[in-house]
């Protein structure tokens, strides 16, 4: 005889600042939510230091132990949390189905994607060794740490474009590495980088190597792929803002997403075309993708969760 699976009223996938903050609105709601981590438990803040623009740390707070807050927080209400990742979905039914691990299948009447994005990587060897020293994929969160310094940003995109604007009101220069001999950017968006005095940009360039001291970032090795020339520019900071890739893969058979993998949310809502999935912060945010913002969207999908619930009990009832 084959065992019963388990069922749930929420199922949160994802445990960054939109997970967390789902789990907390949702264990007070007392949906009685679990929570698969997923294998990076704690999200992307887990990879960086400093984080000074969370509200309630006046102080600021290293992101590894502000994640670990939002933990505390959600298991304090009774959030069961699970270490493990969904490996896939059905959301063929009115009841969904998560597997996780490959192995187990859980039912689940409401889930909350929370499966957040990741900031995509030159992949060089130097960038990997100055991350959170000098390197950055976040200029909102991190370019405050070089006031009055000059950094390099490489991206040519409306990420890039508003990140350079962003820190060249901190920063004393700023040098912009565009690939090609134009910008992806939006006409307006451009407009505004060219209009800044003190970004430079330098295109047809791409970034060879980040050079450092060991212990934090002193120059960035460009090559010109025209002429082959090569340039030191001398900088403290190197901000990545190429783009990023939503982990969202196993829902693209159910939900609409735009082309780069984000899902689309209804208007000021997190409902998706499904009944009952719900989907907060970085996986359906491209434009903000804070985590202030996420814990936000984390609030507005558990609320959303728990009327869904609440009028198909009315129904039902
Ligand atoms: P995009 O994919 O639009 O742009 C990525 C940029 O990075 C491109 O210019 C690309 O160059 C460059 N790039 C990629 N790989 C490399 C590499 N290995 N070396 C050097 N350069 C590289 O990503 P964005 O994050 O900028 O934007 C994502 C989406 O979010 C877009 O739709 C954008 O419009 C939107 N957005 C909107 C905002 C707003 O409305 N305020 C703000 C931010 C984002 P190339 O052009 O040569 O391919």
């Amino acid at each position: 005889m084959s065992e019963e699976l388990e069922h749930v009223k929420c199922l949160i996938i994802g445990s960054g600042p939109a997970g967390y903050t789902a789990a907390i609105y949702a264990a007070r709601a007392d949906l009685k939510p679990v929570m698969i981590t997923g294998m990076q438990m704690g999200g992307q803040l887990t990879q960086t230091t400093d984080v000074e623009n969370f509200p309630g740390y006046p102080g600021g707070v290293m992101g590894p132990e502000m994640m670990e807050d939002f933990r505390k927080q959600a298991e304090r209400f009774g959030t069961d949390i699970r270490f493990g990742y969904v490996s896939n979905v059905d959301f063929s039914g009115p009841v969904h189905k998560v597997i996780v691990d490959e192995n187990t299948t859980i039912l689940a009447d409401t889930v909350i994607v929370s499966t957040g994005a990741t900031a995509k990587w030159l992949g060089l060897p130097s960038e990997e060794k100055y991350n959170g020293f000098g390197v950055s994929a976040c200029a909102v969160c991190d370019g405050f740490f070089f006031k009055n310094q000059d950094v390099v940003i490489v991206g040519a995109g409306d990420t890039a474009a508003e990140e350079a604007t962003y820190l060249a009101k901190l920063c004393n220069k700023v040098t912009m590495l565009v690939r090609r001999d134009e910008f992806r950017a939006s006409k307006a968006m451009v407009n505004r980088v060219l209009k800044t005095k003190n970004i430079e940009i330098l295109y047809n360039s791409e970034t060879k190597e980040i050079l450092g001291d060991g212990k934090g970032v002193t120059a960035v090795k460009v090559v010109n792929n025209v002429t082959r020339e090569e340039t030191d520019v001398p900088a403290t900071g190197f901000f990545v803002a190429i783009g990023h890739k939503p982990n969202t893969d196993i829902f693209k058979d159910w939900l609409t997403m735009d082309d780069v993998g984000y899902i689309i949310t209804q208007p000021d809502s997190t409902a998706t075309e499904i009944e009952g999935v719900f989907v907060c912060g970085d996986a359906q945010d491209k434009i903000y993708r804070q985590a202030v913002t996420a814990a936000g969207t984390g609030c507005m999908a558990a609320l959303e969760a728990e009327r869904y619930l609440a009028a198909k009990e009315d129904v039902e009832a």
